[in-house]
């Protein structure tokens, strides 16, 4: 079967090291044009204009949109408006009311809009929530620690406003928790700490309604950890690396300990959604982060810079 033309706008970070060797190895999809300012993918045709790839490449059905998520929602809306399928990095917005907005163009329209989340593609997250789903949760904790120096260096953009901050990881951690938990749960209190010099936080410590916390920090030099730990009455199941890896009583069980599935995974989802006309768009891990920020106690921290 001819693979789908798709391009990628935002050659950045992630663009680069996961979107394009997930698509060079995808037998959907080809890629063909990118779109950036300065970014390039060696033997792609490179668009520096959104308006202008959309103009001259209707032989391009699919984009792909790796921005920041406050740039993102322009490019996201005007090419749903030009008429092609789109892919939303997380999270899916800025705001929700936008991604709202994009749900209902792509809707009127008959286009798919797929608001991906890398994480719930994680190697351990499927049998994680079918081992879950007969079991009752005592407790669930949360500990998303790791060093922005190391992952995000000299992203000025994750502590200016609607960059997230340390939510910009720990989102991935409440995307895992809103698929693998057999109920719902909402946020109860948080804490967050800002920068002195900053607009968003650089940690965070959450409570949820069953027995759910959460402890980002962006700050952990050395070892960097990712992982959920839930007791039921049936046992305790840890989620390391990520997602990728699971844990039951202290042995492993499932998984593999690597992140290099999760965006292979989600072209294949974008396909399977483009074929069948689809959308998916679940702002759940996001509507927590809004509650975050909504009830937060703000502590003053010490000032960062990268
Ligand atoms: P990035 O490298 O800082 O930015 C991606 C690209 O977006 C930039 O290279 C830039 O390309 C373009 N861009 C940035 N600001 C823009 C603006 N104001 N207007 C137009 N274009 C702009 O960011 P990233 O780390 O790839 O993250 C992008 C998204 O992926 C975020 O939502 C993030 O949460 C998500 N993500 C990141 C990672 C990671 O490890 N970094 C992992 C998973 C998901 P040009 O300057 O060439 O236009």
């Amino acid at each position: 079967m001819a693979r789908t033309k798709v391009a990628l706008v935002g050659i950045g970070k992630i663009a680069l090291d996961q979107h394009v060797p997930a698509i060079a190895a995808s037998p959907d999809w080809e890629l063909a044009a990118t779109v950036s300012r300065k970014g390039t993918v060696a033997g792609v045709s490179a668009y520096t204009d959104f308006a202008s790839f959309l103009a001259e490449r209707p032989d391009v059905p699919v984009v792909s949109l790796c921005l920041p998520p406050v740039p993102r929602f322009d490019y996201a809306e005007a090419a749903l408006k030009a008429g092609r399928h789109a892919m939303l990095e997380k999270p899916p917005g800025a705001t929700l009311a936008e991604v709202h907005t994009l749900q209902a163009l792509a809707r009127d329209r008959g286009l798919t809009l797929y608001a991906t989340w890398h994480s719930r593609m994680a190697h351990a997250v499927a049998p994680a929530k079918a081992w879950l789903a007969d079991r009752a949760i005592r407790k669930v904790h949360i500990t998303w620690r790791e060093d922005v120096r190391k992952w995000h260096p000299g992203q000025d953009w994750v502590f200016e406003p609607g960059g997230m901050g340390v939510f910009d990881p720990g989102i991935n951690a409440l995307s895992i928790l809103t698929e693998i938990l057999p109920d719902p749960v909402h946020l109860t209190r948080a804490r967050l700490e800002f920068p002195a010099n900053r607009q968003t936080p650089i940690a965070a410590q959450l409570t949820f309604s069953g027995n759910v916390t959460a402890d980002f920090d962006w700050r952990q030099e050395g070892p960097q950890t990712w992982d959920i730990d839930v007791d039921t009455d049936a046992g305790r199941l840890a989620l390391r690396m990520g997602g990728n890896v699971l844990e039951i009583d202290g042995q492993p069980m499932a998984g593999e300990n690597t992140i290099m599935g999760e965006y292979p995974a989600l072209y294949a989802r974008m396909a399977q959604l483009v074929r069948a006309g689809e959308s998916e768009v679940d702002l759940s891990p996001m509507v927590h982060v809004a509650d975050a920020l909504t009830l937060g106690e703000r502590v003053t921290t010490v000032a960062f810079d990268f």
